[in-house]
């Protein structure tokens, strides 16, 4: 079979979808007559490039790059975050929205992948601007999103304050008020209770699975975690709580270390005032290059993506990498992990805990009936952990690393239900 090449990617481009399309070529010898389908993998569904113009408060118009990608959409409506940052790129997003195919597969919920994303520094401009900017945004990607379409969700630089303004924004345009078109939403306006908290949550609860497989104590161990945001500060309270010793903390202005351990909840208050973990008085700076190499049983990088690469993966010191971050490790780093014994917990069941609340807020938003948190962290812990044994044990079966039983796990459920569907016409 012969596939024309995508002509808006370099076919030597660099970076996560090059990563993304390794990870995919790993997984193919494993899907026998599905391989047959392979290919659907490699290409986003649709991809939409939008201008975002926006009047700032000094009274100039700026313009601003934006994309909502829909990788897949086989198995439901695409699922996937909406991306804030400076390195924002096409084909970033287009990995991210990959991703995103691959993990709600791969856990089992009824979505496709997609993603979005702006190319902005959302730190140099002001709560009105960044409005102005989302309710643009959202307006341009009205065309895709919706309830049963497409639902965005926090991702990288924005959270329940921009979900708010992206739900109202859709729901003006609509005429009538669509809270299941984005999840992660504040509570009133139809969030779940359990959201804000359930990536960290996930992160912390498939650790924990996975520490039993290696015979690794969580109280005690010893954690290291890069990124102290949504994903980053939720899994260091959650490793904290459960008795583990949360050593190491890195961010964008800098790393620390107290061999004693961090307490996060402390280190939140000192970064709601300083504005990053940087001169925290309770550890030590060490530089941000040496950082996954502290001492550590556990670590979680939870930024973003290509944290871990040739060049520090033979540094890490602990057994198991819990990927907290989408495409943390790139596939060269995952084979040196892999050849030192560390043991790799893949993105796709590792972080997996965001989405699934957002599944469980899209179902309470249908019904308009809301569960406890209990019921929604019970409800989480138990998906989250039956996916992460059925990915362990195909990885014991198919004698696989764990990101290539997760590729076979989801890539299967993908492809099948792409042969099921059919091609139309
Ligand atoms: P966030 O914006 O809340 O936090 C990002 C954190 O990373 C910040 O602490 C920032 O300072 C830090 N950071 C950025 N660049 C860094 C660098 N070069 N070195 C060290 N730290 C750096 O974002 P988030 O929502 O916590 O997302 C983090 C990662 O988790 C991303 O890869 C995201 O795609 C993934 N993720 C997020 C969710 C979610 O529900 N928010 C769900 C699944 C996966």
């Amino acid at each position: 079979m012969k596939h024309e090449p995508l002509s808006f990617i370099p076919k030597d481009a660099e970076g996560p979808w090059k990563t993304y399309l390794e990870q995919v070529d790993r997984v193919i010898p494993y899907l026998g007559p599905l391989a047959y389908w392979a290919e659907t993998l490699k290409r986003p569904k649709r991809i939409l490039i939008v201008d975002v113009p926006i009047r700032m408060d000094d009274g100039t118009v700026a313009h601003f790059e934006g994309y909502r990608v829909h990788h897949n959409t086989s198995r439901g409506p695409a699922k996937g975050g909406v991306r804030y940052h400076p390195a924002v790129t096409l084909s970033e997003v287009m990995a991210l929205a990959a991703w995103m195919t691959i993990k709600n597969a791969a856990v089992g919920l009824p979505f496709g992948g997609g993603k979005g994303g702006i190319r902005v520094d959302p730190r140099k401009l002001s709560s009105a601007e960044i409005e102005r900017l989302t309710r643009r945004y959202t307006s341009e990607i009205g065309v895709l999103i919706g309830p049963k379409k497409d639902i965005p969700a926090p991702d990288v630089g924005t959270g329940q304050r921009e979900m708010a303004w992206m739900m109202d924004t859709y729901s003006m345009n609509v005429g009538a008020t669509a809270p299941g078109v984005v999840t992660g939403k504040p509570i009133p306006l139809g969030g779940s209770l359990g959201r804000q908290d359930a990536t960290g949550n996930g992160v912390f609860f498939v650790a924990a699975a996975a520490a039993k497989k290696i015979n690794l104590p969580i109280e005690g161990s010893r954690v290291i975690i890069q990124g102290f945001g949504n994903v980053g500060n939720a899994a260091a309270r959650a490793f904290h709580d459960h008795g583990a010793r949360v050593v190491g903390i890195a961010d964008v202005t800098g790393a620390i270390y107290n061999e004693k351990g961090i307490d996060p909840y402390d280190l939140l208050k000192y970064v709601a005032e300083a504005g990053g973990v940087r001169g925290y008085p309770k550890a030590e700076p060490v530089p941000a290059a040496e950082f996954f190499g502290l001492p550590a049983e556990i670590a979680v990088p939870a930024a973003l993506e290509g944290a871990i690469t040739e060049q520090n993966a033979w540094k890490i010191k602990a057994k198991m990498v819990v990927e907290g971050a989408n495409g943390p490790t790139t596939p060269a780093a995952d084979d040196i992990l892999r050849e030192r014994g560390i043991l790799v917990v893949p993105d796709v069941i590792a972080n997996a805990g965001g989405v699934i609340v957002s599944y469980f807020e899209w179902v309470q938003d249908f019904n308009s009936y809301f569960w406890t948190e209990e019921e929604v962290n019970e409800n989480l812990r138990r998906v989250i952990t039956e996916a992460f044994e059925s990915v362990w044990q195909t990885s014991k079966d198919r004698k696989v690393p764990l990101r290539t039983a997760a590729y076979i796990v989801a890539a299967t459920r993908v492809l099948e239900a792409r042969a099921l569907r059919g091609l139309y016409p």
